[in-house]
């Protein structure tokens, strides 16, 4: 189940290389002379893919740290400027599996909820003052809840340990739900998320940032003879 479902489809028959990071890709115009290949892609064990097209996916955060020491010849001005200007999203997730549902049967519809931070918390954004929580149990039957943490609060999530995280999440659950029904629920499972803390991710969506519009998602977009662009930054 899940997406795994699709990446399984689009992979089958395809030699896909993992944990192999590409150190430099070596691209042309597309007028490449006889005998040399429009493309080639470095890997860090020094294995060298060459190509007649190169397609990078790489996320827009890894672009705008990596670009410059990444791309042979460097990239025009216009793509560097879409990857400048284009702004890269924090949102964070813990997810709690309990025992038993506490949440249930408070409201009619206790799907989503969401406390409206105090205004001290706007101005001084806490970790655990913001995030909106969502119930699996409608879905999956299963009792989890997901607290998502966007901007700042996510930035600050994504830095806390684990059990600091937990700790936090919990403390909102006890200020908005009877403390004693939140500890007799029990927890039985944690996951959570620091896709901003993540040398491979460098953040969660792209979005058009004060300053940048959506013509920059079209120059990214843009391909540059053999080297093609694709990833969640370059769709409109
Ligand atoms: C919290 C959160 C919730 C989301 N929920 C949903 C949802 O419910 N539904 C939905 O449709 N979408 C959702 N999304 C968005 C979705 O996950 C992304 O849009 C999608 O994964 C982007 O795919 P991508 O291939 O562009 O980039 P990625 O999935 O980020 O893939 C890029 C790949 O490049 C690799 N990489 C990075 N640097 C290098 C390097 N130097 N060498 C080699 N490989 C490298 C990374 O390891 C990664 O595997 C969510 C995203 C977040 C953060």
């Amino acid at each position: 189940a899940g997406y795994v479902q699709l990446i399984d489809h689009l992979a089958a028959g395809v030699n896909v290389i993992l944990d192999a990071p590409v150190e430099g890709i070596e691209w042309s115009d597309g007028s490449a002379s006889a005998g040399q290949p429009a493309a080639v892609v470095r890997l860090r064990d020094g294995r060298a893919l060459e190509a007649d097209f190169c397609v990078c996916t790489l996320p827009l955060g890894v672009l705008k740290r990596d670009h410059e020491r990444l791309f042979q010849p460097p990239l025009p001005d216009r793509k560097k400027q879409a990857i400048c200007n284009l702004g890269v999203g924090v949102l964070e997730k813990v997810a709690l599996r309990f025992e038993h549902c506490f949440w249930e049967g408070k409201a009619k519809q206790l799907h989503c909820f969401y406390r409206v931070p105090t205004v001290e918390a706007r101005a001084t954004p806490a970790a655990c003052e913001a995030p909106y929580w969502l119930s699996l149990r409608p879905v999956t039957g299963s009792n989890v809840l997901i607290a998502y943490y966007a901007t700042e609060t996510g930035r600050i999530v994504a830095k806390l340990s684990e059990e600091e995280a937990v700790k936090s999440a919990l403390a909102l659950l006890k200020s908005m739900f009877k403390p004693e029904e939140v500890d007799a629920a029990k927890l039985l499972e944690v996951k959570r998320t620091a896709w901003i803390e993540d040398e491979w991710a460098c953040g969660a969506y792209s979005f058009v940032a004060v300053g940048s519009s959506p013509e920059d998602r079209s120059a990214l977009a843009a391909p540059l003879g053999a080297l093609h662009f694709a990833g969640e930054a370059t769709d409109q």
